[in-house]
């Protein structure tokens, strides 16, 4: 089975030399625009094209988390280890609250 880890390794043996030499916010700016193409494609009916979108922001996240010498596997598992991290069960149950100070309309989800 392909870990997180192996994901990340895959893309420092692909991109590490080009992307530290791009530097953390170049590369952060890049996540950000394929994060964007991910929500274009997630509201057209291209199914392959979402794929492919899907896979763009998980490289990109790889090569940030790569630049910033950050192990994706141990972070998401250290905070989320098979449980909400607010509520600490799974599934969640936490209640959704409205933000009352920015009178957004928004649900605050327990992963912020
Ligand atoms: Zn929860």
């Amino acid at each position: 089975m392909v870990s997180i880890e192996k994901i990340q390794n895959m893309m420092r043996r692909i991109y590490f030399a080009r992307d530290a030499e791009r530097g953390a916010e170049r590369t952060y700016r890049w996540f950000k625009e394929e994060v964007e193409e991910l929500g274009d494609a997630m509201r057209k009916s291209d199914r392959e094209a979402l794929e492919n979108e899907f896979a763009d922001a998980v490289a990109w996240l790889a090569s940030l988390a790569n630049v910033l010498q950050v192990n994706l596997e141990t972070a998401i598992l250290r905070k989320y280890d098979n449980h909400c991290p607010k509520c600490s069960s799974s599934p969640c149950k936490c209640t959704f609250k409205r933000e009352k100070v920015k009178q957004s309309s928004a649900a605050v989800d327990p992963r912020q």
